[in-house]
Formats: structure tokens, C-alpha cells, sequence
């Protein structure tokens, strides 16, 4: 529990929320100003700022539990046509709560939800060299 922490006050049971899925190290509840109807956000219980500050193990649960919600989505009866797994780390890539959370956004054709992706080609030698600073830092 971090103190002015939204979600560790959520998990606390200080904030109230609605819970679609809850065990011993995620809780999942619904996000209080959905992109579309069924939107889910998956928050380990320990306070992580970012992804790379949380072990791997709870990280891989957590997207076990995305897994999961993902599949209950599509058995829902709500609009869902297609979705996103979201996980925004930092301001600079829209995260506004500085607790972990991935989102399981609904989608269909037409909501008008954007993300803009590339639009130009990068040159080879430009993406091996990029690939290489990289590469040079992968844990394995
Ligand atoms: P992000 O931009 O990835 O940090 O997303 C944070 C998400 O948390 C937003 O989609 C908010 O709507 C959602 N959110 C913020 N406060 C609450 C809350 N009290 N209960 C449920 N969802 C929340
Ligand atoms: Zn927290």
C-alpha cells in the first residue's frame, strides 16, 4: 500500500470499485471511464509504479488474468468484436495512475477509439541498429 495511491486504496477497500476478478496477488475491476462498455483494468495488489519495477512472475500472472477476462468478454453478450490489451508505462505513454494495470478494452468496428501507428517505413540498417542496442541488454 502506497499512501495517495488510487488503485492501493481501491485494493484496501478504502475506495469502492466493481470487481469482476480477485485472488491473492490481482485484482480486476471495471474502469470508471470506459473507452467501451466491458472495459476491465487487471492491477497487481502490490504497488509497482512501472513494468519494469515488477517481478516477472507476478507480470505473467497478470496477463494470465487479462487472458481470462479476455475470454469472459467475448462469452459476455457485450459488444466485442475485438480487443485491446493496453499497458501504458510512464507519462509520456498516457499513464495517469502510477500503480501497474493493464487494460482489456472491448472493440468494435466503428467506436471511434485511435492510435495512431507508424506510417513510414524505417531503413534496415536503421532497425538492426536499434535491434542491436537491444539486443546487447536482454536478460536471459
Ligand atoms: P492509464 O492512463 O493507463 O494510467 O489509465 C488509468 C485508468 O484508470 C483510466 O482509464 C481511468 O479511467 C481509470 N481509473 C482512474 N480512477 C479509477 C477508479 N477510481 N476506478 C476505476 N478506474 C479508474
Ligand atoms: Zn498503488
Amino acid at each position: 500500500m502506497t499512501d495517495d495511491c488510487i488503485f492501493c486504496k481501491i485494493i484496501e477497500g478504502s475506495i469502492p470499485a466493481v470487481t469482476v476478478y480477485e485472488d491473492d496477488k490481482v485484482i480486476a475491476f471495471m474502469d470508471i471511464m470506459p473507452i467501451n462498455p466491458g472495459h476491465v483494468l487487471a492491477v497487481p495488489k502490490a504497488h509497482f509504479r512501472e513494468l519494469n519495477e515488477m517481478d516477472e512472475e507476478t507480470g505473467a500472472h497478470l496477463f494470465r488474468v487479462g487472458m481470462r477476462i479476455d475470454r469472459a468478454l467475448r462469452r459476455s453478450g457485450l459488444r466485442v468484436e475485438g480487443t485491446n490489451l493496453l499497458q501504458n508505462n510512464g507519462r509520456a505513454a498516457f499513464q495517469e495512475v502510477p500503480h501497474v494495470h493493464l487494460h482489456i478494452i472491448p472493440r468494435y468496428e466503428g467506436d471511434g477509439m485511435k492510435v495512431r501507428f507508424g506510417q513510414e517505413k524505417a531503413a534496415p540498417e536503421q532497425l538492426r541498429e536499434w535491434a542491436g542496442l537491444i539486443k546487447s541488454k536482454m536478460e536471459r
